[in-house]
């Protein structure tokens, strides 16, 4: 789980209770600051300062969360995992686990939040890449914590990301990983698109 945020942070709580056999190594090099309180009940005014991370990890209480209080960029050292899910609110982090993701062959599940709107989609290793999706100058853009966010849109992405990673860890077979979930808050839609299945016309080295 790259990411303990207010996606990563359900997700990881879905994911200890869903999967009694899985470990989880959450990565996010954040502290926790006033302004995540509202949308994280994981945190309280007492962790403020303190790693997202490891505070989640405690929040949650089980052995098989590993916290890892880092950035995942270039210099990451990443351990040996069988899914990569995006819990970031940065394209730096997700450009990161794509690369990683692409060498490795494993798939990534890519999550994301703004405002009312929520996207969910598998990231086949062979299949649509993030510059295919959404363009290839990818920019930072607003933030959640500048945009805003509504937390009902982000618990709802997490459900979705938990059901597809359960399916998908179930029988791999059974994943559609070719497929973004769009979410929009206001009028309470869930909706799907299929993606491509040719091989991305982006190269990374
Ligand atoms: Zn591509």
């Amino acid at each position: 789980m790259v990411g303990a945020g207010a996606i990563g942070s359900p997700l990881a709580a879905g994911l200890v209770s869903a999967l009694p056999e899985a470990e989880i190594i959450v990565v996010d090099g954040d502290l926790v600051e006033r302004s995540n309180l509202p949308r994280q009940p994981w945190f309280s005014l007492k962790d403020l300062g303190r790693p997202k991370a490891r505070v989640l990890a405690e929040a949650l209480g089980s052995k098989r969360i590993y916290p890892r209080v880092e950035r995942v960029d270039e210099a990451f050292a990443w351990p040996r995992v069988d899914l990569v899910m995006d819990g970031t609110d940065n394209w730096a982090a997700r450009l990161t686990i794509q690369k990683f993701a692409r060498h490795t062959g494993i798939p990534w599940l890519f999550s994301g939040a703004v405002r009312w709107e929520g996207q969910v989609a598998w990231m086949a290793p062979e299949g649509p890449c993030l510059a295919c999706l959404f363009g290839s100058e990818l920019t930072e853009g607003l933030r959640c914590f500048e945009a805003g966010v509504v937390g009902m849109v982000t618990l709802a992405v997490a459900g979705q990301a938990l059901a597809l990673a359960q399916k998908w860890l179930i029988d791999p077979k059974s994943a559609e990983l070719h497929r973004l979930y769009l979410l929009e808050g206001r009028q309470g839609r869930i909706w799907s698109v299929g993606l491509p299945q040719g091989r991305c016309p982006h190269i990374y080295g």
